[in-house]
């Protein structure tokens, strides 16, 4: 079909899944599961009355109700798509309710936390499972998903404890490949470094360079909107994301995030330190080390050479 996502299944995966939270994440799932018939029943549950009728009138989902308990009775995966901090409360509303066999998957941008957080709610014979799609947009709400969010993005799958139950794992990837992502396993702390990286200090660092902008009392609001087609325009998308979100990201990754802070100052010095001497050939070095790492992300499939201007979605 013309949206890249291909046919539809011919046969579910699953038979009855739950979706916890029908955000950004939660919709999108909810969309692409429909689409590529990934589950037999889809149960949409959220703790907001208003998000529920949003999600019955776009008819997302087989059946819609703030109650968690009763969404997840029976479900054969549940996925968490709801901010990191309210994972554990989430958890063990849910714990006693769910069946025996039945994997419990979350879409959290942070895994350590989520897996201390949940993993004491469940019970004997559940498989904890947790999942982050490196995909989304500044964009919240059910009516900001769409079924195309995972395409040929990655899904990094975080069995925790390193031992997991193989035919849970083969499911759950099973259903991430089948909503168009690539898959990939990794240890939660290991992802919790890696996207404090690649993802995580990037946000703090548009957060930042957008209050400092804004606080610039010789610059006007008109004047950074009126030049913001630079780099500064990039900033801004991404200094637009869900509060919420990053306020949980930062307080649940904690330690990874002041690691590669860190790391930051010390090598903006560097830089600071290369201006101050008037030391361009070090500049030159530098800034030709980054343009190939963009180039290299490029190759990799994962952006596109076409200039934006911050108007598409991006891996979050
Ligand atoms: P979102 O659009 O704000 O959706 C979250 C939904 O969860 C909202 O409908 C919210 O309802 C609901 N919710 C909050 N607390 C709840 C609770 N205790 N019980 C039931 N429902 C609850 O957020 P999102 O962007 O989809 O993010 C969801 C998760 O995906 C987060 O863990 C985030 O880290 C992860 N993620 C996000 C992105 C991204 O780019 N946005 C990318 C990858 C992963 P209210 O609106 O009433 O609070």
């Amino acid at each position: 079909m013309a949206d890249g996502l291909g046919d539809k299944l011919a046969a579910p995966i699953v038979a009855r899944v739950a979706l916890i939270g029908l955000g950004l994440i939660g919709s999108s799932l909810a969309r692409v599961m429909r689409r590529k018939n990934i589950a037999h029943t889809i149960v949409a549950a959220d703790a907001s009355e208003d998000v529920c009728a949003r999600v019955r009138e776009l008819a997302l989902a087989d059946d819609v109700t703030t109650s968690l308990e009763e969404a997840v009775r029976d479900a054969d995966l549940v996925i968490l798509c709801v901010p990191v901090g309210a994972s554990g409360a989430v958890a063990e509303r849910i714990g006693p309710h769910l069946k025996a066999g039945a994997i419990l998957s979350d879409v959290g941008s942070v895994k350590g936390a989520v897996v201390t957080a949940v993993q004491p709610h469940l019970p004997e014979g559940v498989h904890l499972l947790p999942a982050h799609p490196v995909a989304g947009t500044e964009y919240s709400g059910p009516d900001a998903g769409f079924a195309t969010l995972f395409l040929n993005r990655w899904c990094i799958v975080t069995p925790p404890n390193g031992h997991t139950d193989e035919q849970a794992l083969a499911t759950l990837v099973e259903v991430w490949r089948a909503a168009g992502s690539n898959v990939e396993v990794m240890a939660p702390q290991h992802h919790d470094l890696v996207l404090a990286i690649t993802s995580h200090v990037p946000h703090l660092i548009a957060y930042n360079i957008v209050g400092t902008a804004d606080d610039l009392e010789q610059v006007t609001e008109s004047e950074v909107i009126k030049f913001s087609a630079g780099g500064f325009r990039d900033f801004t998308r991404i200094a637009a994301s869900d509060p919420t979100m990053w306020r949980d990201v930062f307080l649940h990754n904690k330690d990874a995030v002041l690691d590669v802070l860190g790391r930051f100052n010390e090598d903006l010095a560097a830089l600071q330190r290369m201006i101050r001497w008037g030391d361009g050939q070090s500049l030159f070095d530098f800034f030709t080390r980054t343009r190939a790492i963009r180039r290299g992300i490029i190759a990799a499939g994962q952006e596109t050479a076409a200039p934006d201007f911050g108007r598409r979605g991006s891996g979050e």
